[in-house]
Formats: structure tokens, C-alpha cells, sequence
């Protein structure tokens, strides 16, 4: 008994010499208390090794089992179950497969962890990342062709030509020209147009080729030219910081930014690039709102202007169209009072420190 328990029994199947594919009918089974042995017909030894040397295939469905001796012959046979019973031993002994399974689990559910905080990470940080790498391969022919779109279908819906004297024009485009020529894009950088602003009333807007729109609205509610440049300063932060390009691309999506960097347009970008308007529809972020504040209060002291003109131009908003009003300038530009409070903050302490 206790011999043939040790021994246990003979496993039919095929053997296949080192590095051949000559086969020979053989049994395999486990003698001399642990040596996985393979033997002929006629009972001769074919191959022999410990049975932790034996490499056993996984069991999957009923495809045969092959067993690789540790000199490289193998035992091949369709006697899934009682090569498990074969591997026993080996799971007792802590190194089986089925024992590095159950050892496998925890590690697991690390791993699952790691994938959501990782597809988490993706969102949180691989968009803005992106959105920089789009920025910067950016060809220039982008921003010109999101600009004249969005300019062609402005002027065929909502704007008319300005009504204001040429006198008015001419005075706030000088004033432009002294900040664009002080700026990084230079005075070729930037074109002032004005337009009458019809429903969209009074407003300024930057589009991502330099170009910003002034409406009659806005210069008769501002009845002020420092304060109205303290505005186009503020415009021209917009662009210079890329701040529409950055909404277009946030806009687009991990998907649409990936294809966008890869060279393929995708649908979403195609859309707006076509129909122009929908770059209207974008708005800056508040932290953009803050940034181009900034710009404007230092643009304007670094000119000889007042740095105070956007503090004033929010404090306007403010009075004229109170803070639920319907205007778009108003909805792009929040006067919050925490912005009013934080150019003024900002202006007095470039004064206090930089003073002319
Ligand atoms: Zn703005």
C-alpha cells in the first residue's frame, strides 16, 4: 500500500525527445517517492526529474497537458485530472501554481487601485498637459482660420459697421497701437476693429490671431479712453497667453487633442474651425479672467497709462448692468467683487513698487 501511494498511478500519453517531434506512446507517473518518471511500452526510462523541475502547461478546458522534463523532453496527455492530482504535492509545497494564484489576489486589488487613481491622474493632469503640447505645435494657420470664421459669421449676423467718429477711432486706435507695439506680438501682432455690437451690446473680444473687437456699445458706456484701453490692454492678455486656442482644445478632449497632435482633425475641432461662432460660446476660465487683469495692469503702467483703468471698466460693469445682467461681456467678464478688489490690490502694489 504504501508503495503504490508513493508510485501513484500511471498517466497514459505520448513522449517527445529533446528538441524533436517524434512522439512515443508512454505513461508517466511519480515513483521513488517524488521522481516524475516517463518510461516506454516496455517499461524502459524515457526521461526522469524531481517534480518541482517539471514545468506543467496550465489547465485550459480540455487541451492537452504538456509536462517539460528538465532535459527539454515532454510528456503530452489528455488526462487533465489526473495530471492535477499529479501536481498535488506541489501545492501543498507552497510553489504550485494554484498557490501562486490564491498569493496573487491581493496584489491584485493593489493593481485595481492603481489603475482608477491612475485613470483619475489622466484627467485631472493629462488634459492640461495637453492642451499645452496642441498649443505649441499649433500651426498659425489655426488661429487665422478660427478668427476670420468667427469674424465672417459675426458680421453676417449680429454686427454692423461702427457708427462711431472718426475722431473717437482714430484716438483709442492710437492709444492700441502705443500697447500693441509694447507687447509681445508687436504692433503687427494685433488688429483693433470696431463694429457696431447689435444684441451682443457692449463688449470686447480677443480672437487667437490677434485680432479684438471693439463695440460702439462699450465705448458709449465707457465714455472714458483710459479706461477703454485699460480694456483692449486686457484683451491683448488674452492673447497673448493663448487663452481662446487653450478653450478650443479643452473643449476637444483627451480624444480630440490626442488626434489633433497627431496631425488628424478631429470632428469637434473640424466643427468649430467651420462654424466660428462656437468660439463666442467658450469662456475663460477665471483664472484666465485673472491673468489677463494682470496683463492689463501692468501693460498699461509699463505705457504710461493707468494702471487703475480695468479696476475702473469692472466697477462700470458693476453699476451699469448689475451683476445679473443678460450681457454677454458680462457673462465672459464677471465683476465679482473679489476681481474688483484684486486688480485694484494689484495696481496700487505695482505703483507702490514700480512707480513712474
Ligand atoms: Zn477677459
Amino acid at each position: 500500500m504504501a508503495s503504490e501511494a508513493e508510485d501513484g498511478q500511471a498517466i497514459s500519453g505520448v513522449w517527445y525527445a529533446p528538441q524533436t517531434s517524434r512522439a512515443m506512446t508512454a505513461t508517466l507517473r511519480l515513483e521513488d517517492g517524488g521522481r516524475l518518471t516517463a518510461r516506454d511500452e516496455a517499461g524502459a526510462v524515457l526521461a526522469s526529474c524531481e517534480l518541482p523541475a517539471a514545468a506543467f502547461s496550465d489547465r485550459v478546458g480540455s487541451i492537452p497537458r504538456r509536462i517539460a522534463f528538465a532535459d527539454e523532453s515532454a510528456f503530452e496527455t489528455d488526462d487533465n485530472d489526473s495530471v492535477d492530482r499529479l501536481m498535488q504535492p506541489l501545492a501543498k509545497r507552497g510553489s504550485g501554481l494554484v498557490h501562486s494564484l490564491e498569493r496573487f489576489h491581493p496584489r491584485l486589488a493593489v493593481f485595481v487601485v492603481l489603475v482608477a487613481l491612475l485613470a483619475a491622474a489622466i484627467y485631472r493632469f493629462a488634459v492640461p498637459v495637453l492642451v499645452e503640447v496642441a498649443v505649441l505645435v499649433t500651426p498659425p494657420v489655426v488661429p487665422e482660420l478660427l478668427s476670420s470664421s468667427t469674424m465672417t459669421t459675426l458680421d453676417n449676423t449680429v454686427f454692423e459697421p461702427s457708427k462711431l467718429d472718426a475722431e473717437t477711432q482714430k484716438d483709442i486706435a492710437e492709444g492700441f497701437d502705443k500697447l500693441a507695439a509694447a507687447s509681445a506680438g508687436g504692433a503687427d501682432g494685433y488688429s483693433l476693429n470696431f463694429r457696431k455690437g447689435g444684441h451682443i451690446g457692449p463688449n470686447a473680444f480677443a480672437l487667437p490671431d490677434g485680432t479684438i473687437v471693439l463695440t460702439d456699445e462699450l465705448v458709449e458706456m465707457a465714455n472714458d479712453n483710459e479706461t477703454i484701453l485699460g480694456v483692449l490692454a486686457h484683451e491683448i492678455g488674452h492673447v497673448d497667453h493663448d487663452h481662446s486656442l487653450r478653450q478650443v482644445y479643452r473643449a476637444a478632449g483627451v480624444t480630440g487633442l490626442i488626434l489633433l497632435i497627431g496631425g488628424d482633425v478631429g470632428a469637434g475641432v473640424e466643427d468649430i474651425l467651420i462654424q466660428g461662432s462656437a468660439l463666442l460660446q467658450l469662456r475663460h476660465s477665471r483664472s484666465a479672467e485673472a491673468e489677463a487683469d494682470r496683463f492689463s495692469i501692468e501693460l498699461m503702467h509699463r505705457t504710461g497709462h493707468d494702471p487703475l483703468a480695468i479696476s475702473r471698466f469692472l466697477e462700470l460693469i458693476r453699476d451699469k448692468l448689475g451683476d445679473t445682467s443678460e450681457s454677454d461681456f458680462l457673462s465672459t467678464h464677471p465683476a465679482t467683487p473679489s476681481r474688483i478688489e484684486e486688480t485694484k490690490r494689484y495696481a496700487e502694489e505695482l505703483m507702490a513698487t514700480m512707480p513712474d
